[in-house]
């Protein structure tokens, strides 16, 4: 069997379906590749791009895109002349019709060196009504080498009449197996930290739930760091919660500053932190988001009862909530402190 789209990790059916497609001469002219942020679905977008007007197409001893060719590397970099992307302006929230009348003109004009012109909307569910009506004319009756490509996270935003003429693609959750494998195969920085610290690599997958573009741009240094440590914070912060040391929460509390994106990432760690620690009390194997494992975080339960995770849980919301309302920082960090029985 001929590998297709080898720098897309997991999606074994939809790669084999539409790498197919591609070799048979078969494929649509419109689809609508929906997945989360971070899911793959650009990636994937050019990589069909590059099969489609890869020179070893037909070369079945080869993976499809080769991803070395001329035309492969232009897509790849962005400047192949046949790869048109259509974007939101800055500043605005949604794409008018304005973007669909200017690529009109394109497609009256064959391609300048490759079979298809490919047109990728980045965000199509932001698409205006009136955009999306524009689309449709051309959709209806497009020349035949333009393949349109519309991302979306919410395909159901797009007008019936779209989702019609374009089938979906989505792209689907990955679990973590795949992802590390993926990742160690694709990202020197992967490979780094597996050696120096696996357990950042396992807690920066599990974050990121299946979405490698989020892995990705977690594994540089600066925001690994910043991530690991509001983590040592949040272990910290389990210790004295759940050995009710409340002198060590002060001079925890004391170290914190007041810089509220840090707090609110730090409670959002603690939240996943606490719901794991009431999860493993009602199942021997739970879907965990903070703690790498089920024993680490049995670790941190102790003898403590599943009241105190749920009133600090409830503590910890209410708090997070204050912040992003604005309150006062170093109050809200008492107030919680307080409430979560931490003081
Ligand atoms: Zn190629």
């Amino acid at each position: 069997m001929r590998p297709f789209f080898t720098d897309i990790a997991g999606n074994l059916a939809l790669r084999e379906r539409i790498g197919n497609d591609i070799v048979s001469g078969t494929l649509g002219q419109a689809f609508i590749l929906s997945g989360p942020e971070g899911s793959g679905r650009r990636t994937f977008a050019k990589a069909i791009a590059m099969a489609l007007c890869c020179a070893r197409l037909e070369d079945p001893s080869c993976p499809l895109p080769c991803g070395s060719c001329l035309h492969c590397r232009q897509i790849r970099e962005n400047i192949s002349p046949d790869l048109y992307y259509i974007r939101r302006e800055d500043k605005k929230a949604t794409i008018g019709v304005d973007a669909i009348r200017a690529i009109r003109p394109s497609l009256l004009m064959t391609p300048v060196s490759n079979p298809v012109k490919v047109y990728i909307f980045e965000e199509a569910d932001l698409l205006t009504p009136e955009a999306q009506n524009a689309l449709l004319l051309t959709l209806e009756n497009p020349p035949p080498y333009a393949l349109f490509l519309l991302l979306c996270e919410s395909p159901e935003q797009l007008l019936q009449t779209i989702r019609s003429r374009a089938p979906l693609l989505r792209m689907e959750h990955l679990d973590k197996a795949t992802v590390t494998e993926y990742l160690l195969a694709h990202s020197a920085e992967a490979r780094t930290l597996i050696r120096s610290d696996p357990g950042a690599l396992d807690a920066t997958i599990l974050r990121a739930d299946g979405c490698i573009g989020e892995v990705l741009s977690h594994l540089d240094a600066k925001s690994r760091t910043a991530l690991n440590t509001q983590r040592e914070r949040t272990f910290s912060f389990l210790n004295a919660l759940t050995a009710h040391r409340a002198q060590a929460s002060v001079e925890l509390l004391k170290a914190m500053g007041t810089d509220r994106s840090a707090m609110l990432s730090l409670f959002s760690l603690f939240e996943e932190a606490l719901r794991d620690c009431i999860l493993i009390r009602h199942s021997d194997d739970p879907v965990l988001s903070f703690f790498v494992s089920f024993d680490e975080a049995l670790q941190y339960t102790g003898h403590a009862s599943e009241s105190l995770f749920l009133r600090a849980l409830d503590a910890t919301h209410t708090a997070s909530e204050s912040l992003l309302a604005n309150a006062n920082v170093r109050l809200t960090l008492h107030i919680w402190a307080m409430d979560c029985g931490l003081l």
